[in-house]
């Protein structure tokens, strides 16, 4: 063994393995694979059962199956129509297969008459020919291919042309070798017991050549423990933490402005608000800082909750900021409370990148001395120099526009202020035990009982101009409407265009009569302002928009949303933008125009018509189209995982999370010796997620 590799364990570079060197180390740290580590925690995508091939007369079209043959007649062929392509037919004495490959200039010199093959793919029955399109294949050499490649079960790995299967194959069997022994366990072996969890050495080497499909099973689950519980125990960790802090402030016995606020509005509260407004504000009155989510689907009335809590806070005498994702939600916000605090006699400010130098200068002077209770505010609330008395909470509307780190340095700004962070994205259990995993939960699960079934429709192309009848009929009974255009292949000039033509199209034809506002992103704060003032305050009937308007706003007069082209869209997102309809008492409607290509895409839109709850609709769009898409980019900092999926692995996520939080009640400050080196795998992970290779 080289010095280096056993010096540096599992951190030794790729090059290093034997069998590797600079060129194929190149090829392996595109896959981003640099260490034996990496290479190690290189998981197969799938398994082929190669205790048995398939005898080649028992094949059917439909099958996936493994086959082993000579290769009977090879070349390439250029049929009068269709493609060109290399053919190799293999013969196993029973009957023959023609495997096929398009382009791929590499087979050529791959594979020769007289060879060995074996592939595996799915068969098809072209014109009488059994036939196997670019099946995956290796040349059986008969070489050390016993143990390793053959009469086992073999794992199949993601991987690019220049690198064969069998050379990932074997460097890993060579890895697994050599420095499978050098894999240290990080689980304690009281919870390796109560979890029935396989050990680590063990693990790894059955993940990539197990002997038998239920142990490799069992070592992925191992695997995905791991990384759950890593994750969750830093969570867990910063829970514990804020809950050993004492808060800056304590709020005094105030004058009831809550119960004031309440009694103005036009509305009872529904009880999953009245129990979310208890939650809150005995978490504030706690001595700890309260650290909650407050979940609620659109139009749940969040704000009204929110609303509460701020003044609890400023009625118990400190300061109170909620901070929202856009300046027209901001302005929105501000609207509400200042109107209310103002009757007060208590000072309010919206702080936002739009204020004269000398507004800012204002509010910002006011915040310090603590003469103004209340902010209202955007990002610049965050990055402006604001300082305060006595922040006592801060409320977060739409956190899924936040990051992580936003979020703590508005923590940063006060001693430790209550924070309270809302949220309509709704996500599914498990996946908001990771994002939100340091957190409380309060949810309003149900809507205010005036509302109604927001009719919602698919309709094609041809029945747009129907639609747009029907919006002018409502524009004329006093109503207004939304018509919402995609982004077009992502090009943000071809989405103003197309917002663009169709508002100049339609108010100089159809809408001729109606007042018509234009809403997108490439306006700036103030036009934007501007317009979505206009139509809140009627002076505009019809808005056309594209996505902008997607989170917060809120037009109880609305009633009709028309989104073109929704196929372009998420589910979730047109349920958020759907969310912007039916917020009154007038009944409202929902048109979807679709073109979709594919019946899956027709039944996607077709889910919209059946349900309006926001779960659901998750779920879907989820199965879909993949966590990511579902959060957007702006969720980068929270982890994606390498191994498990917080959805499909749930039961292992909720498992591995009671464990966490049971081990940092056992050792909160990570002073027990068993657990260090947990803690510090769990650090690397919830960083990187890729412990193994690090802590080693
Ligand atoms: P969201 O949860 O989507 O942020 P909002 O807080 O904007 O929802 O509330 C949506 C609308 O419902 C607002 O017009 C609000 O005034 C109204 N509203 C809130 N609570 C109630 C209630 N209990 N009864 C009737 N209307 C309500
Ligand atoms: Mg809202």
């Amino acid at each position: 063994m080289p010095e280096e590799t056993q010096a540096k364990g599992l951190r030794t570079p790729i090059r290093f393995l034997k069998g590797v060197g600079e060129a194929r180390a190149e090829l392996l740290s595109r896959m981003d694979i640099h260490t034996v580590g990496d290479l190690l925690l290189h998981l197969p995508h799938r398994y082929e059962d190669r205790s048995s091939f398939t005898a080649m007369r028992d094949l059917q079209p439909g099958m996936a199956v493994s086959i082993r043959g000579k290769v009977v007649a090879c070349g390439r062929s250029t049929p009068k129509f269709g493609k060109p392509f290399f053919e190799a037919v293999l013969g196993d004495g029973s009957a023959l297969v023609s495997c096929r490959w398009f382009g791929a200039g590499y087979i050529d010199d791959a594979i020769s008459m007289g060879m060995e093959l074996i592939a595996h793919g799915k068969v098809t029955n072209i014109r009488g020919t059994l036939v196997m399109t670019h099946p995956e294949f290796e040349v059986d050499k008969g070489e050390d291919a016993g143990s390793l490649h053959l009469n086992r079960i073999v794992p199949v790995y993601g991987l690019t042309d220049k690198l064969p299967q069998r050379t990932v194959r074997k460097l890993l069997y060579l890895a697994v070798e050599e420095f499978g022994g050098m894999i240290r366990e990080s689980i304690p072996s009281d919870i390796l017991e109560t979890h029935g969890l396989t050990g680590i050495q063990d693990a790894v080497r059955e993940i990539h050549f197990p002997t038998s499909m239920e142990l490799a099973m069992r070592a992925r689950y191992r695997l995905v423990f791991e990384e759950f519980l890593c994750v969750q125990i830093v969570l867990a960790r910063n829970k514990s933490a804020i809950e050993r802090i004492t808060k800056g402030h304590q709020y005094a016995g105030g004058k009831g402005l809550k119960r004031q606020f309440v009694e103005s509005l036009g509305f009872e509260l529904t009880t999953a608000q009245q129990r979310c407004i208890d939650e809150i504000s005995e978490d504030m009155h706690a001595e700890v800082p309260m650290h909650r989510l407050l979940q609620g689907d659109v139009g749940s009335g969040k704000t009204v909750v929110a609303a509460c809590a701020l003044l609890d806070a400023i009625d118990g005498g400190a300061q109170a900021a909620i901070m929202a994702p856009t300046e027209v939600l901001a302005q929105q916000h501000f609207k509400i409370f200042s109107q209310f605090l103002t009757r007060l006699g208590v000072e309010s400010a919206i702080l936002t990148g739009e204020l004269s130098a000398a507004q800012r200068r204002n509010a910002q002077s006011g915040l310090k001395s603590g003469r103004i209770k209340l902010v209202v505010g955007t990002h610049a609330l965050i990055y402006d120099k604001v300082q305060f008395e006595t922040l006592g909470l801060i409320v977060i509307d739409e956190q899924h526009k936040f990051g992580v780190e936003q979020r703590g340095l508005l923590y940063d700004k006060g001693a430790h202020p209550d924070v309270l962070v809302m949220t309509a994205t709704p996500i599914p259990r498990t996946m908001g035990m990771t994002i939100y995993g340091d957190l409380d939960v309060s949810t309003i699960n149900e809507l205010p009982r005036n509302r109604q079934e927001i009719v919602t429709r698919v309709v094609g192309r041809d029945q747009l101009e129907e639609a747009y009848a029907y919006m002018g009929r409502q524009v004329e009974k006093g109503r207004q409407c939304y018509m919402v255009y995609p982004l077009v292949e992502e090009s943000d000039k071809l989405d103003l265009k197309s917002a663009t033509v169709m508002f100049e199209e339609l108010a100089a034809g159809i809408f001729k009569n109606v007042r018509m506002g234009l809403l997108h992103g490439q306006l700036d704060n103030r036009e934007k302002n501007a317009v979505m003032k206009a139509f809140k305050e009627h002076e505009l009937d019809i808005l056309v928009s594209t996505t902008v308007i997607e989170v917060g706003i809120d037009v109880p007069n609305a009633t009709v949303m028309l989104i073109e082209n929704a196929e372009r869209f998420g589910l979730a997102q047109l349920h958020q933008l759907r969310g912007r309809v039916g917020r009154g008492a007038h009944k409202s409607y929902c048109i979807l125009q679709g073109d979709p290509k594919s019946a899956e895409a027709w039944q996607r839109l077709k889910i919209m018509e059946e349900t309006q709850d926001g779960f659901r609709i998750a779920e879907e769009d989820l199965k879909i189209r993949g966590m990511g898409n579902l959060l957007g980019k702006e969720q980068s900092g929270f982890p994606t995982f390498k191994f498990g999926d917080p959805i499909a692995d749930a039961e292992i996520l909720v498992a591995a999370r009671k464990e966490a939080f049971a081990v940092v009640q056992r050792d909160p400050d990570a002073v027990e010796p068993e657990y260090q080196r947990l803690y510090r795998r769990a650090e690397i992970a919830f960083n990187r997620l890729a412990a193994y290779a690090q802590v080693g």
